[in-house]
């Protein structure tokens, strides 16, 4: 017997007809490219998103065809999202931070048809034209007047939208199609592609939405600073239209004081980045004595939030850190750490003990850790192995089929990281798994030491990194940026290390650098460090 409910497809693009319907007015502010502070609402958005569905309808788009953005956050970028969706084309987000081979590899991988850039990337794009043959079209999302001179064709997207009359709906189609596209940053082989559906990112947008994940609501000024070419977005632009938050958008300036104007003009009262993002906001506010009236939240994710930020925040600053994990291939939110009545009293360092962790899945997200057998470890909050999850917003297969079968035989996906969990299912995550340092038979968690050493006064950054040893395979080394004007001396800050963890577990030596190179979605380069610092000979010149 089958239940008798209307069948109602969740596509995505109902998202926005919802926001324009039920918060038409609702702001929607950006800083453009081009330089301006610029100011639509929903109804707006929604009219232009189906405008540009229009266009590319009569560009001849068709249901599954890939188009590529290539843009800061925006409201230009948003309605790219929803008009490409909104007639079941996929769109691309394509990351303008990874290297020009990565980029010519995943639009021809993708075989993107058309390409939304913003001026900015306008010099990338030319470099690539030639090795890009499939590429029809190059949308610059500007106007005429500010469109640069350029020896490829580029069409100026106001005009481009101007010649939509607007009298077009959104097509309805099976909620299993694909809707977006965004591929992993390729750190071990090269790039594969997730494909969100019309029906994962919904229910992922609606997951988000719970009161102990992003808990949104119409009363809210969301600020992603996350990138929309970021894993999705972290959701957050279809979960903010879900429920009529306002959206401000931060264009192409995430320097501290840019982050700080918005904050502070827009009243934003939650927002959420990478820890580099906070990094430059905390330096910022400490060098000017500012503070943040108006935000309430902070969403850190992406790497290990160090537990001097969360305490930083929130005692200096009075703003709640909500501590996230996720990647690509989970759409991207899979635990977020708020805190559930057994832990809500606690207080002082325990409660950052637990505000340290990633925290806990919502419902959709089911995770295990498991040995190198693939079998279940038990959650005491110590033993760590694989973590591995499952859902309706977990990727089963990467875009064709690169990577082969992604599940074990239980339906999970193993993410590469390793965790423990603790008997009220908080996980934490110790290290992915290629950067655990396995010094004799024990093995030391980098993210442990790392956000240690960024809680002594006189360090800005820090990475931790195994190096060969004789005798003990791997010893960790401690990779820092000091802070402006100071020069800790190393054995302080080994001292400050063995106060808090095992004695094996104190790196052996500690290397002064000037800057730790990021990945493009701001992770620490591991990879470069353990090039860079192979023996402990290259460490101890440093
Ligand atoms: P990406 O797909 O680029 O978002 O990268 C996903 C990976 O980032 C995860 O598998 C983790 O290794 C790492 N990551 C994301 N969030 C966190 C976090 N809160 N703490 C530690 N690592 C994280």
């Amino acid at each position: 017997m089958h239940g008798l409910m209307q069948d109602w497809p969740l596509n995505c693009h109902r998202i926005l007809d919802h926001a324009a319907t039920y918060h038409s007015e609702r702001e929607i502010v950006s800083r453009l490219v081009e330089g301006e502070i610029h100011r639509t609402d929903y109804r707006t958005v929604r009219e232009r998103s189906l405008k540009l569905s229009q266009r590319l309808t009569a560009e001849g788009v068709r249901l599954g065809d890939r188009i590529a953005t290539l843009g800061w956050n925006t409201m230009r970028h948003l309605e790219c999202w929803y008009g490409i969706i909104g007639i079941g084309a996929v769109c691309h987000t394509v990351n303008p931070r990874l290297f020009a081979e990565q980029i010519v590899y995943i639009i021809n991988h993708a075989e993107d048809r058309i390409l939304f850039t913003d001026i900015s990337f306008v010099p990338i794009v030319e470099k690539l034209m030639p090795q890009l043959p499939k590429l029809e079209k190059v949308i610059v999302l500007t106007d005429a007047a500010h469109l640069p001179d350029s020896e490829i064709d580029l069409v100026p997207y106001e005009e481009w939208l101007a010649e939509a009359d607007g009298d077009f709906a959104w097509q309805s189609f099976d909620e299993n199609c694909a809707a977006g596209m965004c591929y992993t940053s390729g750190t071990t082989g090269v790039p594969k592609g997730v494909v969100y559906s019309h029906r994962s990112n919904v229910l992922h947008a609606m997951t988000a939405n719970q009161v102990d994940m992003l808990g949104l609501s119409s009363r809210d000024r969301m600020m992603p600073v996350v990138p929309m070419f970021h894993a999705n977005c972290w959701s957050i632009c279809y979960a903010a239209p879900m429920v009529g938050a306002a959206l401000v958008m931060p264009g192409p300036k995430m320097d501290g004081a840019s982050i700080y104007e918005l904050l502070d003009t827009e009243k934003v009262t939650i927002t959420a980045a990478v820890p580099t993002v906070w990094m430059m906001l905390l330096a910022h506010l400490e060098e000017h004595d500012l503070k943040l009236p108006h935000l309430q939240r902070v969403v850190i994710g992406g790497s290990a939030c160090p537990r001097a930020m969360i305490e930083k925040f929130q005692k200096v600053y009075d703003v709640e850190v909500i501590h996230a994990w996720g990647m690509t291939e989970t759409s991207p939110l899979g635990t977020l750490c708020t805190l559930k009545p057994e832990y809500a009293s606690l207080a002082g360092e325990e409660r950052l003990d637990i505000l340290e962790k990633q925290g806990h899945p919502p419902f959709t997200v089911e995770m295990k850790i498991t040995d190198d057998m693939d079998k279940r470890l038990a959650w005491d909050g110590k033993t760590f192995g694989r973590l591995k999850v499952r859902g309706p917003a977990v990727a089963r297969a990467y875009f064709k089929g690169e990577g082969g079968t992604l599940l074990d035989e239980e339906g999970f996906f193993d993410t590469g990281d390793v965790a423990h969990v603790d008997r009220h299912g908080y996980m934490q995550i110790t290290d992915r798994s290629k950067d655990v340092i396995k010094s004799g038979g024990e093995w030391i968690s980098s993210i442990e030491l790392e956000n240690i050493a960024v809680g002594h006064p006189a360090v800005a950054e820090a990475a931790v990194i195994g190096v060969a040893h004789e005798k003990w395979g791997e010893r960790p080394l401690l990779v820092v940026v000091a802070k402006r004007g100071e020069s800790p001396a190393k054995q302080e800050l080994l001292d400050f290390i063995a106060a808090k963890v095992a004695k094996w577990a104190v790196p052996d030596d500690v290397a002064f650098v000037e800057e730790i190179p990021h990945t493009a979605t701001g992770k620490i380069q591991k990879m470069a460090l353990r090039e860079r610092f192979r023996s402990p000979e290259a460490a101890a010149d440093a």
